[in-house]
């Protein structure tokens, strides 16, 4: 078989293949930057999602300015598939891991990094200064503002951690990062609103102690997708990283409703009948994730459920359309990012004729 074709209908694929919806996509993205462009805050969308350089491009050209990354190894593979703009989000600990950061670093200067311990600042300034790069590395310090994942504590913790960078000459702080992703799926949506502005004030109060001390700090970087609107009303707020509003998922759905729609889902076929109102599908834990739940059949009629790597299974009550050996259904991801990082192309597709085929850049790219 060769490979897929632009012009070529989603019929043909080969499955699990997965496919986007380019109307719905587009219409996600344009829902984003028309909600959030005329706050005039800078939109970095996290491309722990996509994973694709040429989605990157995508959304800049839609307004966005520069990407998120979450690893030093996803970074490599996104910069060099033509997109460098990127702020790496995870804390870079370990010789192994810093020293491919000064590699990175020596290709791509618009690398930015984040710190949240003077142990790990540190090793980096040092690797730099053996370097011989001479430009400091931006920096922002990662704040803890209630998700209890990585950054440093508000108040003394953070000016200590910031006197401390001001002494390493490698590194420049410009700012502060504060992700509050234990809120991002809160389904009540004035709860997350208002557990988001606190979250906030401790971002922006740590921001403006921060610069009352004498800290030049230029960007206060935060948001998701179920937070990114109310991040925006917040003073002192001047960069938002939601990134998987551009496909959705069950799982966020479910919490945040359906002003995004989702627009990406993984074709399969019907490769056995196993009862009258059972068929199994050649989609199972190795195509679609389970940590979120399980996804769900476009079509609602038919519940999914997991049958081992390779297999899932259909089943339906009475009366609804019988699947048979060799149809095909469409399968929505309950949690996007994980499920992305199983695949190596997406197929883009308009009302089902491939316009486009995209990589997935930095699959598997978890270092
Ligand atoms: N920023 C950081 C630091 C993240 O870890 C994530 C996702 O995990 C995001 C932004 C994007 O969030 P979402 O995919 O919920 O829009
Ligand atoms: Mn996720």
């Amino acid at each position: 078989m060769s490979f897929p074709k632009v012009g070529d209908h989603i019929d043909s694929l080969d499955t699990p293949s997965m496919i986007v919806d380019l109307d719905l996509c587009e219409a996600n993205i344009k829902k984003l930057m028309d909600r959030l462009l005329p706050t005039g805050l800078n939109i970095r969308p996290h491309l722990k999602t996509t994973k694709s350089a040429i989605l990157a491009n995508k959304l800049t050209k839609a307004g966005a300015r520069g990407g998120c990354v979450a690893k030093v190894s996803e970074a490599e593979a996104i910069a060099a598939a033509g997109f460098d703009d990127l702020l790496i989000t995870c804390e870079i600990i370990g010789p192994a891991k810093v020293q491919r950061l000064v590699e990175l670093y020596r290709k791509y200067r618009n690398i930015r990094i984040v710190v949240d311990s003077e142990i790990g600042a540190s090793a980096i300034n040092e690797a730099l200064l053996s370097s011989g790069i001479k430009e400091p590395i931006s920096v922002l310090i990662d704040l803890d503002v209630g998700l209890h994942r990585t950054g440093v504590k508000p108040g003394e913790p953070a000016m200590a951690l910031a006197q401390h960078i001001a002494g390493l000459k490698q590194l420049n702080l410009i700012g502060v990062q504060g992700y509050e992703g234990h809120l991002q799926h809160l389904h009540d949506k004035e709860d997350r609103r208002e557990q988001c502005l606190q979250s906030m004030q401790i971002l922006t109060g740590t921001a403006n102690s921060l610069r009352a001390a004498g800290f030049k700090i230029e960007v206060v970087t935060t948001g998701g997708t179920g937070t990114a609107e109310f991040c925006a009303t917040v003073p002192g707020v001047t960069e938002l990283q939601p990134g998987s509003f551009i496909f959705m998922d069950t799982d966020y759905r479910n919490a945040v409703g359906t002003f995004y729609s989702n627009s990406l889902t993984l074709l399969s076929t019907v490769i056995s009948q196993q009862g009258p109102k059972i068929v199994t599908i050649d989609t199972g834990l190795k195509s679609l994730t389970t940590d979120s739940g399980l996804a769900e059949c476009k079509d609602s009629r038919y519940a999914y459920g997991v049958l081992g790597d390779e297999h899932g299974s259909l089943s339906w009550e009475t009366g609804t359309p019988i699947l048979g050996v060799g149809d095909r259904v469409e399968m929505i991801p309950s949690h996007i990012d994980p499920t992305v990082n199983l695949h190596d192309f997406y197929f883009a597709h308009r009302k089902g004729i491939i316009e486009e085929i995209w990589p997935v850049d930095s699959r598997g790219k978890v270092q």
